[in-house]
């Protein structure tokens, strides 16, 4: 059975005094039995989230690497530095840097394998805007996403990886999928991935992303293939986030 996966995605917010906050409610808080959860936090909060969250279960991960292992890239971060600092998994190919930082398919497929060398977990984000969306190329653009990556993979990466479908429409907007639409898109990406490998369609777990919140959460997380939420805004908010957890 897929085990469900909350991740927060805090985005560039944050500072050392919310993870201390957060690994406190951590501690106090009883986490359901057989969800994970995972905070994606700025990268030089690594550290800190990792000696924070050691006494409890809750993993660290980063936003974004670079594709080189490490060379004349001022300001980037690789993946080898991020799991020296706890991360476990990496955030792969978000819609705010395929759009603000012009990462393309090959880009998101470089830092997916750079990723892999390293043994951090790539959670793959791929999502339609609404133009797409309105040109009824939902299933076209996010299998194309998909494909650019699995396609290329061995099938031993494959299995390594987790997939987040994040419709760009609804991320930061506050308007949600409803549970039909995330299902339908979700179903599309576990039929794509049953033509590598039935086994590899039936254990990849897919996260929906796109304003999930407490009041949202259970609905979304109860349909059968999605196994999570990469949460932002609400990933913030303690008792927001707590809540979506608990509904998993
Ligand atoms: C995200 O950043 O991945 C995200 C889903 O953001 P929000 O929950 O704020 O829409």
């Amino acid at each position: 059975m897929r085990t469900a996966l909350i991740a927060g995605n805090w985005k560039m917010n944050g500072s050392l005094a919310l993870v201390e906050r957060f690994a406190q409610a951590f501690v106090e808080t009883r986490m359901p039995a057989g969800v994970e959860v995972a905070l994606m936090v700025p990268s030089p909060y690594l550290d800190a989230a990792r000696q924070a969250f050691g006494g409890t279960l809750v993993a660290t991960g980063a936003q974004t690497l670079h594709s080189e292992s490490g060379g004349a890239f001022t300001g980037e971060v690789s993946g080898s530095m991020l799991a020296e600092f706890g991360a476990r998994y990496v955030l792969v190919g978000h819609s705010e840097r395929r759009t603000l930082f012009h990462e393309d398919d090959a880009a998101v497929l470089a830092r997916v394998k750079a990723a892999l060398a390293v043994d951090l977990v790539p959670i793959l984000c791929v999502g339609e805007s609404l133009t797409e969306r309105e040109a009824n190329r939902t299933e076209a653009i996010v299998l194309g996403q998909v494909a650019a990556v699995f396609d290329v993979l061995e099938p031993s990466e494959r299995e390594r990886m987790l997939i987040a479908y994040e419709p760009v429409w609804a991320i930061g907007t506050g308007k949600t999928a409803s549970p039909e639409q995330a299902q339908a898109v979700h179903a599309a990406i576990r039929a794509r991935l049953k033509e590598y490998d039935a086994a590899l369609a039936a254990g990849t777990r897919l996260l929906y992303g796109g304003s999930m919140k407490a009041a949202n959460a259970a609905e979304l997380l109860a349909q059968p293939d999605i196994d999570g939420g990469l949460v932002g805004g609400a990933s913030l908010q303690i008792d927001d986030f707590l809540a979506i957890c608990q509904s998993a």
